[in-house]
């Protein structure tokens, strides 16, 4: 037995019940870190069980919400506390580099830190008298926790993408499943760890370690189930959105992207360069919101160029661990496989390939790929349009700002936007035309805690974070009181 080998069910460590596992592998080098419970449907129906019992019968989504707000904030302490062993143990599942993960799991503490705050400020919110046209009736509307929730996540930020689901469906009563992505299940199970210390009753979160077609499509299609809240790839959340028709569950599902950059050409050069590296090589690129298409006004275009490559070359590779290392080996051998299919793609289709596109020659072990510029890349090729989740950027200049708009916007994904330019007024005027759910003006990727997150057309359905988030997790019901003393007087005159 391993400290990663075992599910966590109604509040018990338990044995995956046909006594699978699977091995999880340190990107950096290609070793096995350790083996984890592989759960099947039937350790999903005993996790839903567990959660379905004590959404129906146990306290948690009847306690006042300060009450659940100290636990949340227990959980977010324990996080803090044990922040760079969590870090580091993210960084040998995923492989980011260090400086990343801590960022990452000082946001997961946030996380929890912020939906206690909303947990608390639900008991005064949760209902609200509606001004109702007839006098004869008193109305309100009251928020309750939709029930049992379903959160299925990926393995670019594992933590935080727990975070970004597990803090609001308990801040607003709910119970939960879990299922971590196979590649990085490490930090979901440090989770379920620490919110067992911090005092979470039994069966309000189960966690439940898995492949995709074994543990995550039965939860999915799990009729006690009554939300689905997905993270990850377009197919993958098809299919989820396909299980949740069957019976009506809601839904709420961030998928992928191709977000564009448009950078004026009166735009600073050294910050052009610095977000478009932070836009496209942070976390490997491995970014739902990652601005992997950067369009430059044509003045600027061959300066920026140039300049963007000088510092790409800069950027050092290597184990995540190691001091200086901005860029880690990606998440495993079939992404490094994808990625480097994809720049190949990309030389066929005629773009002009400016730097990187291969493997680095000191690194003989671990799924490293050079930061990728490509430029001149044509607007109808695949590289252009599809989601590489990868170091590569794709670069086109252009001449106007409607053909900048129009690019931006020609895309099925809907995800992010960014401009750049010293015009504000004209940064302004552009992000209200970008058909994007998360837009930033002058810089690109930072990401709160208390703002909404959540894409347009196939980048998904639904905002998570802000009060958003804690709203995924609620319904409204309606209760509505006949108050006059008059009879109602249709069928008894
Ligand atoms: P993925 O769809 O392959 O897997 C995501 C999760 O779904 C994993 O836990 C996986 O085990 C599970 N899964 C796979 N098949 C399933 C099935 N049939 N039924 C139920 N669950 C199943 O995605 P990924 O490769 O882990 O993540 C990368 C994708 O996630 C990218 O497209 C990226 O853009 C997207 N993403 C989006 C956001 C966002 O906020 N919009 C954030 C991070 C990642």
């Amino acid at each position: 037995m391993n400290r990663y080998d075992q599910l966590y069910i109604n509040g018990q460590w338990t044995a995956p019940i046909n006594g699978g596992r699977f091995d999880t592998i340190d990107p950096s080098d290609e070793t096995l870190i350790t083996q984890v419970a592989a759960a099947t449907a039937e350790d999903v129906d005993a996790a839903v069980a567990a959660a379905r019992n004590a959404f129906d019968n146990g306290p948690w989504p009847h306690l006042p919400g300060h009450e659940r707000a100290r636990v949340l904030r227990r959980i977010a302490a324990l996080i803090r506390e044990r922040q760079q062993a969590l870090a580091e143990l993210e960084v040998r599942d995923n492989g980011k580099p260090l400086p990343e993960a801590l960022w990452d799991i000082g946001d997961t503490a946030g996380c929890f830190d912020y939906y206690a705050e909303l947990a608390e400020k639900l008991d005064d919110q949760r209902e609200q008298g509606i001004a109702l046209a007839d006098d004869r009736f008193t109305a309100l509307a009251r928020m309750e926790p939709i029930g049992v929730a379903g959160a299925i996540i990926p393995w670019n930020f594992p933590m935080l993408m727990a975070a970004w689901k597990v803090a609001p469906a308990l801040a607003a009563g709910c119970t939960m499943v879990l299922k971590p992505s196979e590649l990085t299940p490490l930090t979901a199970l440090e989770l379920a760890r620490i919110a067992d210390e911090a005092g979470l009753p039994a069966g309000v979160l189960n966690v439940v370690t898995g492949l995709g077609a074994d543990a995550g499509a039965p939860l999915a299609e799990h009729p006690d189930v009554d939300k689905l809240a997905f993270t990850g790839s377009v197919p993958t959340g098809s299919r989820i959105m396909q299980a949740a028709a069957r019976d009506i569950k809601n839904i709420s599902l961030e998928l992928g992207g191709k977000s564009p950059f448009v950078i004026f050409a009166d735009s600073d050069l050294d910050a052009a360069v610095e977000w478009i590296l932070f836009g496209i090589f942070w976390n490997q690129g491995e970014v739902c919101s990652a601005t992997s298409r950067v369009l430059v006004e044509r003045a600027l275009y061959a300066p920026l160029l140039a300049r963007l490559e000088q510092e790409a070359r800069k950027i050092t590779l290597g184990n995540g661990l190691e001091d200086g290392v901005l860029l880690g080996p990606l998440v495993n051998r079939g992404q490094y496989d994808k990625v480097l299919a994809a720049i190949e793609r990309g030389r066929e289709e005629g773009a002009r390939l400016v730097c990187g596109g291969e493997r680095p020659a000191h690194l003989d072990k671990g799924y490293y790929v050079q930061p990728t510029v490509f430029a001149d890349v044509p607007e109808d090729s695949w590289i252009w349009n599809e989601e590489i989740f990868g170091p590569v950027v794709c670069v086109r200049p252009f001449d106007s700002e409607e053909e900048a708009v129009r690019s931006a916007n020609r895309s099925r994904f809907g995800l992010g936007a960014a401009v750049m330019s010293r015009d504000l007024q004209r940064c302004e005027r552009v992000a209200r035309k970008f058909r994007a759910g998360i837009v930033w003006i002058n810089c690109s990727q930072p990401t709160f805690t208390e703002a909404p997150w959540g894409g347009y057309k196939h980048s998904g359905i639904g905002r998570e974070l802000g009060e958003w988030g804690l709203n995924n997790y609620l319904e409204t019901k309606q209760i509505t009181r006949y108050d006059s003393q008059q009879p109602w007087g249709w069928y008894i005159k």
